[in-house]
């Protein structure tokens, strides 16, 4: 039978989670929303919490407890990453999903010294904050979906072998996450021009400080306020070979057993569905129109309800491919995942646009949440990969 509820350890972490949200993020994420100023870097903001939050192990959930993690399944990462997203899906989403996915990275397809190495700070609660570069400029990053073997379609970033280390130029898309504020960068780059990219994409491990890596200027959205996002810029960076990650030209075979990535950032979305439900409904009851609260019109009422619906089935996918996680990673990357976050990012922006419409004039006013969901929601079509790429994997998987 398949058991839906909740054990009492996965309801302290969703209260922990819930507490957090609210008390630490939710503050910041108003601040940084209401704010006019275009030079503000929003990680400033963030830095204090993030610590706090990796205190409380949200990056460090999954990882296995030899490695200072909490040996948690995906589904408890789930729980906390929805509760982040009411608060702000941005911050859940760059800062601690993006974080969390990596450090698992390292634990499922590292060597022992790399997982020794590159976790060594989870053991002491270190804040560590990741980032990881696969787009590019001029080249449509849809093109790692790609399956003809043409060797001229795909990243230009070039990682040449150089004795015992790697020598990497190129450049990154102005879009990267946490790029100029991580601690360290997952960058994807070919080891072999010639070759298509399918044979020859590579993944490395590069700390922040190494020579030649720059960065560029924040890049403006039109959501997202909290996280930051910019270009990346590698100039003969020189990166030993013990940083190469997986096989050489295998970058895709690791993102194969990584679908935590796509449901941490379905999670998100729930949260942020959630937060639009919420909001609508409190408005909806103080708000009175004709006399009765707008939650007496049915016409109102009914939208709410299919925002309700909508979330808790957009949850039920999420859980579902949590699970798939643990018994089947490969499955779960190609068709849990893809699905739970395609349908997780189309449920957040219908709550969003409902709750526009049920805040009326008030819902286009900047002082509403309302704006502020359906801009952080419009991001879930394009952040981790383009959601027509990910529905076109899903028929081809069928
Ligand atoms: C907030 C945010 C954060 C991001 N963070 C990162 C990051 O940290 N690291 C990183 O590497 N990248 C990051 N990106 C980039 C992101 O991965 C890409 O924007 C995304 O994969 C889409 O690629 P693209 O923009 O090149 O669009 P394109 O690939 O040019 O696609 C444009 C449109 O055409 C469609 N399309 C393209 N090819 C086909 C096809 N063959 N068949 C049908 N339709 C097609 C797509 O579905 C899409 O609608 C981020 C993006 C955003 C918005």
């Amino acid at each position: 039978m398949i058991d839906f509820s909740l054990t009492p350890e996965q309801q302290t972490l969703q209260k922990k989670a819930r507490e957090f949200a609210q008390s630490e993020i939710a503050p910041i994420a108003n601040k940084i929303d209401s704010s006019n100023d275009s030079k503000l870097v929003p990680w400033e903001f963030c830095k204090d919490m993030f610590g706090k939050g990796t205190e409380l192990g949200f990056t460090s959930l999954l990882l296995p407890q030899e490695y200072g993690g909490w040996g948690k399944k995906c589904i408890d990462l789930t729980l906390v990453l929805e509760e982040l997203g009411v608060a702000d899906v941005s911050i859940a989403a760059s800062y601690f999903n993006l974080t969390a996915a990596m450090s698992l990275l390292i634990a499922k397809t590292g060597t022992e010294e790399q997982r020794k190495r590159i976790l060594s700070h989870v053991s002491s609660g270190e804040p560590h904050l990741f980032s990881a570069a696969e787009s590019e400029p001029g080249v449509a990053s849809s093109d790692f979906f790609c399956p003809k073997p043409d060797p001229n379609i795909g990243m230009k970033t070039f990682a040449k072998r150089d004795g015992d280390a790697y020598l990497i130029n190129g450049n990154k898309a102005a879009l990267i996450t946490n790029s100029g504020v991580a601690d360290a960068y997952f960058i994807m780059a070919r080891t072999a021009l010639d070759q298509p990219m399918q044979e020859s994409t590579s993944m490395f491990y590069v700390p922040a400080d190494t020579p030649g890596l720059s960065f560029g200027d924040k890049t403006e959205i039109i959501g997202w306020k909290a996280s930051h996002h910019a270009a990346l810029y590698l100039d003969n960076v020189r990166v030993p070979a013990e940083n190469l990650l997986g096989q050489e030209g295998q970058a895709g075979e690791l993102l194969m057993v990584l679908p935590e990535v796509a449901i941490g950032l379905a999670a998100s979305f729930v949260g942020l569905a959630r937060a639009a439900y919420e909001y609508a409904l409190d408005y909806a009851k103080q708000r009175v129109s004709w006399g009765s609260p707008l939650i007496e019109h049915q016409a109102v009422a009914l939208k709410l309800a299919d925002m309700m619906v909508d979330t808790q089935s957009a949850r039920l996918m999420v859980w579902d491919a949590a699970h798939a996680a643990e018994d089947n990673p490969q499955f779960a990357a190609t068709v849990k995942a893809p699905a739970a976050k395609t349908f997780a990012v189309d449920v957040a922006i219908k709550n969003a646009q409902k709750a526009v419409e049920i805040l009326g004039g008030y819902g286009v006013t900047k002082e509403s949440q309302a704006g502020k969901f359906l801009n952080d929601a419009w991001i879930g079509y394009s952040c981790d990969f383009a959601r027509d790429m990910l529905r076109l994997g899903l028929v081809n998987s069928m």
